[in-house]
């Protein structure tokens, strides 16, 4: 664990991921796929060397936060700041924007180890880091080619950084209620008025916010139609400042050195990003970019705490030898360990759907395949789109719930030393406590993944999990970890007839739903690792033998508490008091 371009990393890249498939498709046409492989393993290597430099002065200068500027900007403290100058100077800021537009076109797999690495520094940076990606896929796909020639090429030199606001104060989750407006001032040109909150980066110069259009106002206030997404530089061309500041920043917690800001727009000047009155849509890409790029902070910062406990574990010795021969310190590690890589296998399994995802739009757009090839590609595109919208929340919620577990159990590890501010881990379960709040919180991200499952996602990837497990029937020892796995598919198809039958106690159940399909997702692309390694058999054994028995009881959870639930609920409210002042 301590190399950060870790073994898991390099399974995926050079074992695990068709890169032939993707690359085919990705660049359209004959592609030398030895040498790409080798020029991402260079981005991997050149990447792990620089976050492992980042790591002493982000422990050490964890308290220092970030300060705002004299021309009402706000900027990170002078540790982050070189942090971004060394990763900008080495070329790797917004690695997956297009070649066109002088990127490199990293695949999103890749680009996520890479946020894993920085966020297992230093959190704080991955946040101002992780943005640029999404922020910039944004304006690739939405943007006009004016924009996208005058805008992607400074992103991808890091010259300048972008943050995402959508936060109002009375729109948090609730992203009906923005209330920002944005007025038409010809073509698609527009004036955005208002006060966003809790923008991370929001001293940054490019500013994709979401607004609600003014000629539709009224009519479409409370619901996610009518707004657009706008891009607003926070100067002019001139260099004087576009209506645009930040009023305050946030004292948190954690993440000390990412600013989290209160920005206002005052007649700032911005542009349409896509159609008018459809930007939620668009911004939704966004998200979903950053919903995976958290759950690779999560990852990052997971294997941080890991490493941080399974190293004092080796040397902290009482009763006469190190605290890992304690059968209880030995299985808390081994839980961290395997469900670090049970978050890896589904986030990496996401990420290269998505990147297949992209590759195959590219290769629709460019109108060179033939009829039947156009066909093909386009219904497995269908089916895989629905994958990527119910995997993304997943992975969200999975990463940062395990990532908040470890961190708390790295601190138990480290005893009383582990309290104090003279070890790391309690900086590191300081920062894990935001992730499961950003970009949705678990809840939502459950509740998306519930509608979903509705909308019938559910049996697209089951369909895709069965066929993988039945293919596992050549080695006797996988193929039946692979039957307990078809168990536990059925077991929650039993479990979703009692819950679609009624959809306020679905609600009330999706973050047990969602772990469970979660679980039976892990495990399968644990179990297609260990066809490639055999060793990493004993891994998924691990998932799977304890996850199959939390799955029977949330089964049960679910199929045996479904009557009066609700009723009982808000009794047990009143009578606990609840909502009392
Ligand atoms: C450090 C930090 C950085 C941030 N960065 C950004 C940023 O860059 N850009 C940006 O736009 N925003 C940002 N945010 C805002 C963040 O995304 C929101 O705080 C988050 O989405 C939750 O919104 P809220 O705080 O208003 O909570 P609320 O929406 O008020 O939710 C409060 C509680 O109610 C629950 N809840 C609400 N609705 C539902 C529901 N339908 N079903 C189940 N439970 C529900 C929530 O899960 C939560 O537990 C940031 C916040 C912080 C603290």
């Amino acid at each position: 664990m301590d190399d950060y371009f870790n073994a898991g990393m390099r399974l995926y890249l050079d074992r695990m991921v068709d890169w032939e498939g993707v690359l085919g498709l990705h660049r359209g046409g004959a592609v030398d796929v030895a040498a790409e492989v080798e020029s991402f393993r260079l981005v991997l290597e050149t990447a792990a060397g620089l976050a492992k430099s980042f790591e002493r002065p982000a422990r050490e200068h964890w308290t220092e936060e970030a300060r705002l500027t004299a021309d009402g900007g706000a900027e990170p403290p002078p540790h982050i700041q070189d942090a971004y100058a060394k990763l900008r100077e080495a070329g790797l800021v917004s690695l997956p924007v297009s070649e066109t537009y002088g990127g490199a076109a990293l695949p999103l797999l890749l680009n996520g180890m890479v946020l894993e690495m920085i966020s297992r520094a230093d959190t704080s940076l991955m946040t101002i880091i992780g943005l640029q990606t999404g922020a910039a896929g944004d304006i690739e796909k939405y943007g006009s080619e004016e924009i996208r020639r005058a805008i992607l090429p400074r992103f991808v030199s890091g010259e300048i950084q972008a943050c995402m606001d959508l936060t109002e104060p009375h729109a948090g989750s609730d992203l009906g209620r923005i209330a920002t407006r944005a007025t038409d001032l010809g073509g698609d040109r527009v004036k955005v008025d208002g006060q966003k909150i809790f923008i991370t980066n929001g001293g940054a110069e490019a500013h994709l916010v979401l607004a609600r259009d003014a000629d539709t106002y009224d009519e479409s206030k409370g619901t996610t139609n009518g707004l657009s997404l706008i891009l607003v530089l926070a100067h002019h061309a001139d260099g004087s400042r576009n209506g645009t500041r930040v009023a305050r920043l946030e004292r948190k917690l954690g993440i000390h050195g990412s600013p989290t800001c209160e920005v206002v727009f005052e007649g700032a000047a911005g542009v349409r990003l896509g159609e008018k009155g459809k930007g939620f849509r668009a911004m939704l890409d966004l998200m979903n970019n950053a919903r995976l790029g958290v759950a690779a902070q999560a990852l990052g910062l997971a294997e941080a705490a890991f490493h941080e406990a399974s190293v004092y574990a080796h040397q902290r010795e009482q009763f006469g030898q190190p605290i890992v021969k304690q059968p209880l310190v030995a299985t808390m590690l081994v839980k961290m360990a395997v469900n670090i890589e049970a978050v890896r296998a589904l986030c990496y399994h996401t990420y290269e759907i998505v990147d297949v995802n992209v590759a195959r739009e590219r290769a629709l757009a460019e109108g060179s395949l033939s009829d039947a090839e156009r066909a093909a590609h386009a219904a497995t595109l269908e089916r895989d789109v629905v994958r990527a919208r119910l995997l993304t929340p997943l992975c969200k919620y999975f990463a940062t719930e395990v990532c908040h577990d470890i961190t708390r159990d790295a601190m138990q590890i480290l005893g009383g030393v582990g309290y104090t501010m003279d070890s790391d881990v309690p900086k590191l379960h300081a920062d894990s406590l935001i992730m499961t709040v950003y970009e949705g919180t678990s809840e939502i991200q459950a509740s998306f993944a519930l509608k979903e499952m509705g909308k019938g996602a559910l049996a697209v990837v089951f369909e895709k999990a069965r066929a993988e497990l039945g293919a596992m029937a050549s080695d006797p020892r996988r193929a039946a970890l692979g039957r307990r796995v078809l168990g536990m598919i059925s077991r929650v198809e039993e479990s979703t007839k009692v819950l679609f039958s009624d959809i306020s106690y679905a609600l009330l159940r999706a973050k047990l739903l969602a772990e469970m399909v979660i679980d039976v997702l892990a495990s399968t692309e644990l179990l297609r690792q260990a066809g490639v390694v055999a060793a990493r058999l004993d891994v998924a054994e691990s998932y799977i033998l304890r996850r199959e028995i939390e799955g029977d009881a949330m089964a049960r959870r679910i199929e045996e508490n479904v009557a009066g639930r609700a009723d009982r609920d808000a009794r047990v409210l009143a009578l606990l008091g609840a909502g009392r002042a």
